[in-house]
């Protein structure tokens, strides 16, 4: 005879797959559909969020006190030691399930585009060709004084031999990275997502908070919402679904459920 417990486990894996059904049904029926995605989609491919309890980078440092412009501005040696390291294994990281399964279903036709918050440039690298990187990206920097434009990989070869902060070659000016700081206005890519949420039928946030303003606000602009998370947001009592899994399962699920029928 099977105990409480199993019967509690075998409804909520009903109850699970009931949901991958509907939000299946969701897309299929939604004409213009779009992903709002944020640091938990790319924990699985190794890049540690701000939240998560124990892992999250905010259990270590206060990211309003280290990755902030006041912070670059005020000692640039210590903003450099503290945040480039981590930057620089996020560009070795290499997409999972759930950034694959976003490009897979813009291909299809169901997923008009990717709004992210992440940095890490995993929904390209997955193969997205529509991703708005509201937060930057980690591809350039540029000159604080003269503005000229460097790559990456040029900043990084100057901290490694030493050069820290790392500078312009042009004037000596301090280089700082294209992402978006704490203390920084948003950037274009932030004015051209909310416009083309414009129409939204369906949002799938996927591994955010949602306690990052302005984004946050984001779900006011859509007329149906999915939330796919570990932990709870203050937009789940609002959402149509929430689905609380790993992204990379939910996702995968999502795509055999649509592949079934
Ligand atoms: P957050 O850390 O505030 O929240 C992440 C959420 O994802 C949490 O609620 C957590 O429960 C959930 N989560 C963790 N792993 C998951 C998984 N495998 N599947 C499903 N859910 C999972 O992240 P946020 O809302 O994106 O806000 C943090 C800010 O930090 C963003 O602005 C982002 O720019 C920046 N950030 C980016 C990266 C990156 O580029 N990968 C990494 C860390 C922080
Ligand atoms: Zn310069």
């Amino acid at each position: 005879m099977k105990g409480i417990k199993e019967f509690a486990e075998g409804g909520e894996k009903v109850y699970y797959q009931q949901k991958i059904l509907a939000l299946a049904n969701m897309l299929r029926n939604s004409k213009r559909t779009f992903a709002l995605t944020g640091a938990g989609i790319s924990t699985e491919s190794g890049i540690p969020d701000f939240r998560s309890p124990g892992t999250g980078l905010w259990t270590k440092h206060d990211p309003i006190k280290v990755a902030s412009v006041s912070a670059l501005l005020r000692d640039p040696v210590t903003f450099y030691k503290v945040n480039l390291e981590h930057w620089i294994n996020f560009t070795k990281a290499r997409p999972n399930a759930a950034h694959y399964a976003l490009a897979r279903l813009e291909r299809d036709g169901l997923l008009a585009g990717v709004i992210t918050q992440n940095i890490d440039g995993l929904h390209l690298a997955a193969g997205s060709q529509k991703v708005w990187e509201v937060h930057g990206h980690l591809r350039t920097c540029h000159c604080l004084d003269c503005g000229e434009s460097y790559s990456f990989d040029h900043l990084v070869s100057q901290y490694r031999a030493g050069t820290v902060p790392p500078i312009c070659d042009r004037c000596r000016g301090v280089l700082r990275l294209d992402v978006v700081l704490f203390e920084d206005p948003m950037g274009e890519d932030f004015l051209h997502a909310t416009r083309a949420l414009t129409g939204c039928n369906l949002l799938l946030v996927i591994g955010s908070s949602l306690q990052v303003y302005p984004v946050a606000s984001l779900p006011e602009r859509t007329r149906q919402l999915v939330i796919i998370n570990e932990g709870h947001t203050p937009w789940d009592l609002r959402a149509n679904l929430v689905i609380n899994g790993k992204a990379g399962q939910v996702m995968t699920d999502l795509l055999a459920a649509l592949d079934r029928e």
